[in-house]
């Protein structure tokens, strides 16, 4: 007996429930003899798992497997079952606990994006009056430390609620990448123009190589792209102590397809290095080094998001490095469509990918807010234009004091020949510009300005 019933009725139990519907009319008189004559049968060799009761009335489930066995008169069959009972409950205890996980996960990534969403609206508003509330002089010195305090705060809330919603939006499958075509090599420069402020003042030297078959614009979310080079090439920046940081891109075409590339890009730096055993850690959230966490700035989510935007991208995020001697990661996105450039660098491009970014529309309401608070207090909205183009000016001298010499030459041309010619619009290069700048040092703020003067165009359109 075979837990408790006869051979041959478990046997032709687990024989009737092995093949699939189709096949069990085979199992005639006339096919099992054909079987064991010929040693060919679709039961043979087959793994079936077969629900049976025991004699006590326990469901059980048993792997079985038949197979011919040559005799001297043709074929015997025999039968290895064994009892899974056990390896099949705790498999689907685990599939249950899986989806639950799975659920949980989710519901903690939209229970996220929805409170970080709420959290930035109100923090817009508090960031906005600040804003405002500084235009005042205070006979009180103390209101200004405050309100410098309130506004440093805020920033560093506003960083870390975007990392956040960024990363809860992706655990949710909430978000998606807006493919442009733009020119990685102007988007590299930029994104060492942000930084050598910072690499200089430690002494660092900063180089790009860009080497490969460049010749046209990639197709890509230049807005993440920017996002993961900003986390990069800003880790590398803010952990080297002495020595550099340089930015490799490489280009390689495809054999095969003609407007395709294999993008890397490589962001070295000879800083402190990354034991072997964090090389994976540091990519989870909230993740960072126990010694680090007291001195340097940062939420521990910037690699995190990369590596996901790198995911999204069909790519991937690797580190190689060696402790005291520095870190090189890696970007790899395969398969990056190129186009040919039929125009020059189009100045529109960040604004409108800045749609898709981040909360464009409640600084918009809230800019038309603050306009109007200006407006009141300055008697009419001309004057209130023009306390707002004033208000540029002294971040101009604000932005001028963190460029380089040359840089500020050549930037002054550029906008005096603009000033002239187009003033509305070149306050929004202007704040473009101060935007890009501002991703480094002051992302919230310009952010503002730069929907200030989306705000301003539309209303002179
Ligand atoms: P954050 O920089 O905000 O702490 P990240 O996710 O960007 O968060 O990085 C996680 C951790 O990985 C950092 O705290 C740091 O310990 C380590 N790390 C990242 N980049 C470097 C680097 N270039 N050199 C040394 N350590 C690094």
């Amino acid at each position: 007996t075979v837990l408790g019933q006869k051979i041959w009725s478990f046997i032709s139990t687990i024989l009737l429930a092995g093949p699939s519907s189709a096949e069990k009319s085979l199992f005639g008189e006339e096919n099992i003899k054909h079987a064991l004559k010929t040693g060919d049968s679709p039961w043979f060799r087959k793994i079936n798992e077969t629900e049976i009761r025991d004699a006590c009335g326990k469901e059980k489930t048993i792997q079985s497997v038949a197979f011919p066995v040559k005799s001297a008169n043709g074929f015997l069959m025999g039968v290895i079952a064994r009892d899974i009972t056990e390896t099949k409950e705790t498999e689907r205890m685990l599939k249950i606990a899986k989806e639950n996980a799975e659920e949980a996960s989710q519901i903690k990534s939209q229970f996220l994006a929805n409170i970080s969403h709420e959290i930035r609206t109100p923090l817009n508003a508090i960031m906005g009056f600040t804003e405002i509330l500084k235009e005042f002089s205070f006979e009180d010195s103390r209101f200004e430390t405050h309100l410098a305090g309130i506004e440093k705060s805020g920033k560093a809330l506003m960083a870390l609620i975007n990392d956040i919603l960024d990363l809860s939006r992706i655990e949710a499958g909430k978000m998606s990448l807006n493919p442009t075509s733009f020119n990685i090599k102007s988007l590299v420069e930029d994104v060492k123009q942000i930084f050598s402020l910072k690499a200089s003042q430690k002494g660092l030297e900063f180089t790009i190589s860009i080497s490969g078959e460049l010749y046209g614009e990639i197709v890509l979310d230049e807005l993440r792209l920017r996002q993961i080079l900003f986390n990069l090439v800003g880790n590398a920046v803010k952990f080297t102590q002495k020595g550099g940081v340089t930015i490799e891109v490489l280009a390689r075409r495809k054999q095969t397809l003609n407007n395709t590339i294999n993008l890397t890009i490589n962001v070295v730096d000879t800083g402190p290095g990354i034991a072997r055993k964090e090389q994976e850690a540091i990519f989870e959230p909230f993740y960072q080094k126990q010694t680090e966490t007291a001195k340097l700035e940062g939420t521990g989510l910037g690699l995190a998001i990369s590596r996901r935007f790198a995911e999204m991208m069909n790519g991937k995020i690797a580190v190689s490095s060696q402790v005291g001697e520095g870190t090189t990661f890696t970007l790899y996105i395969p398969d990056v469509p190129v186009q040919e450039s039929l125009h020059g660098p189009d100045r529109k491009k960040p604004l409108e990918t800045r749609q898709d970014g981040r909360g464009l529309l409640e600084h918009n309401t809230l800019v038309e807010k603050i306009f109007k608070e200006i407006q009141v207090k300055e008697g009419s909205k001309g004057k209130a234009h023009s306390f707002l183009k004033k208000k540029v000016w002294k971040e101009y001298d604000k932005i001028a004091n963190i460029l380089g010499f040359d840089e500020m030459i050549s930037f002054s041309a550029m906008l005096a020949d603009m000033a002239g010619k187009h003033e509305l619009e070149f306050l929004g290069l202007f704040a473009e510009k101060l935007n890009r700048e501002a991703n480094a040092f002051n992302v919230i703020e310009i952010n503002r300005m730069f929907a200030a003067f989306e705000t301003l165009r539309k209303k002179d359109d």
